[in-house]
C-alpha cells in the first residue's frame, strides 16, 4: 500500500515520505480498513519532530484519526463485515481493565494511541481491533466523519459530560477560533447555552459568531474577566471551557460566577500558573480536567453531524502524497478548520 511515513524523526517537512509499504493483514479480532480520509492534527507535527514523548517503532505511519470501509476481517470478527463504514477511535484501550469494563475506556491506563504506538491513518489501509472502531452513520461523508470526530467528541466530553452544561447557562469558550473551540461553540449552542467566545483576533471571533457564538472577547485587547462580567450583568459565567493555559486560563478563572464549573483540556500557552485557590472554595468553583472522549460519545456526535445539527469545518483537503505540504500548513497556523488527507 501507499503510505506517508517516517523512517526517523526530523524537523524538515520531507521527513514524511510517500512510498510503498507492506499492507497490514487483519489478525484475529481485527479489521483491515480501506482509508478514505484521515486528519492532520497538531500532535502529528510534534510526532514527526520526535517531540511527542513516545518512541514509535520505525518506519512509522502516523495519523490519529481515519475513516473508511472495512476491506477485510480477521478470524472471530462477528460485529463487522466487508464494506461497513467505520472510523477507528484513537484510544486503543485495553478492553479488560476496570475503567474499560466500566464504559470509561477514555481513562484506560493501558491504552495505545492510533498513529503513535500503532500505525495510523496516513495510509491506504489501517488495521485495528474490532472493538476500537465506531460506525459512521449513513449520509455522513468520510471527510466530515474525520473532520468532526475528535473536535466534537472532545468538546462534547468536556461541556456535556464533565461540566454538564445546561440550557440557559452562559459559557465562556477560549481559543474559540481553533478546532476544538469552534466545535465547542456549536456543542454549547446545541445544549441551549449562551456562548461567549474568546479568541486572539477579531477575525477569529467573527468566525466563532458565524458558528453561533453570542458575544466575543478579543483577549489581545480586552481583559477576559472584566469583559465576561460586563456581558453577564456583573455575575460572571456559569461554565468555561479553557484550552490555552497561562494568562488566558487565569482570565477564564477570573470570569467564573459563584458555583461555576471550569473544564480544562490544554495548556500549550503556559502549563504552570500561579493560582489563588481561595477563590475556588469561596465561590464553590470546580475544575474538571478532560480531553479524551469515549467511543459512545464519538458515536453520539457522529449521529448529530449526520443529522446536520453539528457542522464540521474543513479548511482544505490534500492528497496523501502531499502530507509534507499539509504539515507545513499546520505549522504555519494559517488556517481555520480541519485539514483532511485522502489516499
Ligand atoms: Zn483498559
Amino acid at each position: 500500500m501507499k503510505a506517508a511515513l517516517i523512517h526517523g524523526y526530523g524537523e524538515a517537512f520531507n521527513t514524511l515520505v510517500y512510498e510503498d509499504v507492506q499492507t497490514p493483514a487483519a489478525g484475529p479480532g481485527e479489521l483491515l480498513i480501506r482509508v478514505h480520509a484521515s486528519g492532520v492534527n497538531h500532535c502529528d507535527t510534534d510526532l514527526r519532530k520526535g517531540l511527542f514523548g513516545v518512541d514509535s517503532p520505525m518506519p512509522h505511519v502516523m495519523g490519529v484519526d481515519a475513516a473508511g470501509a472495512v476491506a477485510d476481517v480477521g478470524a472471530g470478527v462477528t460485529a463487522f463485515r466487508e464494506g461497513d463504514r467505520v472510523a477507528p477511535h484513537f484510544m486503543l484501550s485495553c478492553g479488560v481493565c476496570a475503567d474499560c469494563r466500566n464504559g470509561a475506556e477514555n481513562l484506560c491506563a493501558h491504552a495505545g494511541v492510533l498513529g503513535v504506538t500503532h500505525w495510523g491513518g496516513y495510509a491506504e489501509y489501517v488495521r485495528v481491533r474490532q472493538d476500537h472502531v465506531v460506525r459512521i452513520p449513513d449520509g455522513l461523508s468520510y471527510d466530515d466523519a474525520v473532520a468532526g470526530q475528535i473536535p466534537f467528541a472532545t468538546a462534547w466530553e468536556a461541556l456535556v459530560e464533565e461540566i454538564a452544561l445546561r440550557a440557559g447557562e452562559t459559557v465562556l469558550i477560549t481559543a474559540a477560533g481553533g478546532g476544538v473551540g469552534s466545535a465547542a461553540v456549536q456543542v454549547a449552542k446545541l445544549a441551549g447555552a449562551r456562548v461567549i467566545a474568546a479568541a486572539g483576533s477579531e477575525e477569529k471571533l467573527e468566525k466563532a459568531r458565524a458558528l453561533g457564538a453570542d458575544a466575543g472577547i478579543d483577549y489581545t485587547r480586552q481583559e477576559i474577566g472584566a469583559e465576561a462580567r460586563r456581558l453577564t450583568d456583573g455575575r460572571g459565567v456559569d461554565a468555561a471551557l479553557e484550552m490555552t493555559g497561562g494568562a488566558i486560563l487565569l482570565g477564564a478563572i477570573d470570569a467564573l460566577a459563584p458555583g461555576a464549573r471550569l473544564a480544562t483540556i490544554g495548556a500549550h500557552g503556559g502549563e504552570r500558573v500561579e493560582v489563588d485557590f481561595i477563590e475556588f472554595f469561596r465561590k464553590h468553583i470546580s475544575v474538571h480536567g478532560c480531553g479524551r472522549s469515549t467511543r459512545a460519545h464519538v458515536e453520539r456526535v457522529l449521529g448529530l453531524m449526520a443529522a446536520g445539527r453539528l457542522r464540521p469545518v474543513i479548511h482544505r483537503v490534500f492528497p496523501l502524497s502531499e502530507a509534507p505540504e499539509a504539515h507545513a500548513l499546520m505549522e504555519s497556523r494559517n488556517f481555520f478548520g480541519r485539514m483532511i488527507m485522502r489516499p
